[in-house]
């Protein structure tokens, strides 16, 4: 028998054939997983696979979870007396060894046990980037298929693990993110490949979790505070998730982290419309243009998980949460602030998360005792580089447009080459 069952939040109804579905009852709301566990428990088992709470059940695999570590120096530099800091990346002096120096292994690594355990065959994944390189070196450490996706705008700050992957890499030279979820869509019809299902996919937001998971195991106690840098925001749902996983249990707290989540200005449209308390997007801050201003590519879906029953409003309204948004300029003194006192580099997108770490102390929304944990959702690449070679991606182009007729050209023409 499983150990969860999944239920929509909305009408609470338990459904059995639910692989990246929405409720057949409420079409716009989340579906959650449901552990029938409300304990939570560790094993002794290795990394990741100790939490009982993932929606996995033999998975082979080792996966390394995040670093959590109470910080001396950007704690000490912000004047916080109870600041942990989740480090996913490469970091091996500390003990980090996410060597595709991001947090989205977790999720890539969720996701594939969990597809393999539904009987599923192979995956269609979209990606601005970060994604993409989690997914294709699981895909080549697990041998299982899938076919990535990106917008060519992201190939400049794009590498993989592996050298001539294996996984096929399709870029879409005429659009962004959101072009390429839509092309990654059509190839899932050609291919016969389910789309990964973005944040439809339970297992995707509990693998971005273990974030919680770990903190939780670490500090022994869910923070007062949670802050993270958000795209779509299902990393953010997914701590959120886990958060009231722990307030059932009821041995670790009885007040749902604050979140405090930040975009990169200007193209912050879950900050504008939280700002107005509005559970729609407006249409003026999903304008394509404004994506090539930010530095920080990965942030850049204009499809987030904002409206949807469960989503980034629900959560910033469950959780009292705030959006912050962070100009360049934040981005890289963050990112220097944080090299300067933990002395590891980082990831533009968590340069965002420490800058409004800095806000929110500055503006008395964390208070200097409060309990904090800081999601580095990704770092650690120029340290991975004085280890490993990384590997540009060689991808084969594609158009926003292209028909079916041309997909499977695309992909037969892939296979013979890998082959
Ligand atoms: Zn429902």
């Amino acid at each position: 028998m499983s150990h969860y069952s999944i239920k929509c939040r909305k009408c609470g109804k338990v459904l059995e054939d639910s692989f990246c579905a929405f409720c057949e009852h409420c079409k716009d709301a989340l579906l959650v997983t449901e552990y029938h566990d409300s304990r939570f428990m560790e094993s002794g088992a290795a990394g990741v696979w100790r939490f009982n709470w993932l929606p996995v059940h033999g998975p082979s695999s080792v996966q390394p979870g995040p670093l959590v570590y109470r910080s001396q120096g950007l704690a000490g530099h912000l004047g916080l007396e109870q600041l942990f800091i989740a480090f996913n990346g490469y970091w091996p002096e500390k003990g980090a060894l996410l060597e595709t120096c991001t947090f989205k292994e977790f999720e890539a690594a969720v996701v594939l046990q969990n597809a393999r355990e539904n009987g599923v065959a192979g995956l269609i994944v979209a990606s601005a980037g970060n994604t993409a390189r989690a997914f294709a070196h699981l895909s080549t450490v697990t041998g299982f298929p899938v076919v990535i996706v990106v917008p060519r705008m992201c190939l400049s700050e794009m590498w993989y693990l592996e050298s001539s992957s294996p996984v096929p890499t399709l870029a879409v030279g005429d659009g962004d993110y959101s072009d390429s979820i839509d092309v990654a869509k059509r190839i899932a019809l050609v291919t016969g490949f389910p789309f990964e299902g973005g944040v439809k996919n339970i297992a995707k937001r509990d693998g971005l979790g273990i974030v919680m998971l770990e903190a939780v195991s670490k500090i022994g106690k869910l923070p007062d505070h949670y802050v993270q840098a958000v795209g779509s925001g299902t990393g953010a749902i997914g701590a959120w998730e886990m958060a009231e996983r722990f307030i059932r249990d009821g041995r670790f707290g009885d007040r749902l982290p604050k979140l405090h989540l930040g975009q990169n200005l200007p193209f912050a449209p879950m900050l504008h419309a939280w700002e107005k308390g509005s559970r729609s997007l407006f249409p003026e801050d999903l304008n394509p243009e404004l994506i090539g201003h930010i530095t920080t590519r990965v942030l850049s879906t204009r499809y987030p998980a904002y409206s949807v029953q469960g989503g980034v409003f629900d959560a910033l309204t469950a959780a009292g949460g705030e959006m912050y948004g962070v100009e360049n300029e934040a981005v890289y003194a963050g990112m220097k602030d944080f090299l300067a006192t933990e002395g590891i580099d980082l990831v533009p997108a968590s340069g965002v998360a420490v800058a409004v770490l800095k806000d929110a102390v500055r503006k008395g929304a964390i208070g200097k005792n409060d309990a904090v944990l800081l999601n580095i959702t990704g770092g650690g690449e120029a340290r991975l580089r004085k280890d490993k070679q990384t590997h540009t991606v060689m991808p084969q182009f594609i158009s926003k447009n292209a028909t079916e007729k041309e997909i499977e050209e695309l992909l037969c023409h892939d296979k013979k080459k890998s082959s």
